[in-house]
């Protein structure tokens, strides 16, 4: 059984070998686009071809465009009052996997990115230790809009602001979502269970398996917890065929 890296970080100090298994885990992560498929393998012809992938990326892309416009004018609920601009989301269209957090706090604020800050790190930290890059996911929150003294969203923010994040799912159409906090379990859920009872299996959203697990802030303030996060990473991992690095 793999154990939890240390801090969430695993390499085998060996640069090349790392950067082979890297490579090997993002072929995994394309599979459901057969780019890896080689060139006139008989099961060609049931996967996408490449232009077809490509018009339904540039369609994504269109559509999560036009989302972001519509979210960075929004002054749907009072958060918009104290914001420097909206956190839309970021990562690749064509994720199999989205993260999903409660709301932007101060750093993501300014800089108009989700997790950026310490528990940005971590979560940085986490998606590395599964042998991607952040580059290779989704990452969005509940609300697009920073409350105040970062308290949690209230439900009728969470309720004026959900709908983006539902059409941003409906676009991205990922494999798994992964639930960071009971912030984000609650609104993807409709539940106020803790994420203590919510976590170890699977739940689902639109159709879409969902693992709820602790959000990265509340890690750095209770470490104790990461070895259960990490379980619950590996469970989605599993879920959806993803090899941890060896
Ligand atoms: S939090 Fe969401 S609903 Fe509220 S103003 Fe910002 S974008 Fe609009």
């Amino acid at each position: 059984m793999v154990g939890i890296p240390e801090d969430f970080i695993e390499g085998s100090g060996n640069p090349a070998l790392d950067a082979a298994r890297l490579l090997r885990q993002r072929l995994e992560v394309n599979r459901g686009f057969g780019w890896d498929m080689p060139v006139g393998s008989a099961s060609r012809a049931s996967v996408p071809t490449q232009s077809a992938v490509s018009g339904e990326i540039e369609d994504r892309e269109a559509v999560l465009e036009s989302i972001r416009a519509e979210v960075a004018d929004c002054t749907l609920c009072g958060l918009c009052e104290g914001r420097t601009q909206t956190v839309f989301g970021v990562g690749n269209k064509s994720a199999r996997i989205l993260f999903v957090g409660e709301g932007p706090g101060r750093d993501e604020d300014l800089a108009g990115e989700p997790f950026v800050g310490r528990a940005g790190k971590l979560l940085d930290k986490i998606i590395q230790a599964m042998g991607l890059a952040r580059e290779e996911v989704y990452i969005a929150n509940i609300v697009k809009c920073r409350p105040p003294e970062n308290r949690n969203p209230a439900t009728e923010e969470m309720a004026a602001c959900f709908p983006y994040l539902e059409r941003q799912v409906k676009a991205l159409q990922p494999e798994v979502i992964c639930a960071l906090g009971g912030v984000a379990a609650k609104a993807l859920l409709s539940t106020d269970l803790s994420v203590g009872r919510l976590r170890g299996e699977f739940h689902e959203y639109a159709g879409i398996p969902v693992r709820v697990t602790y959000h990265p802030a509340y890690l750095l303030r209770s470490p104790g917890e990461k070895k259960k996060a990490w379980e619950d990473i590996k469970a989605l991992m599993a879920h959806i065929g993803l090899r941890l690095p060896a």
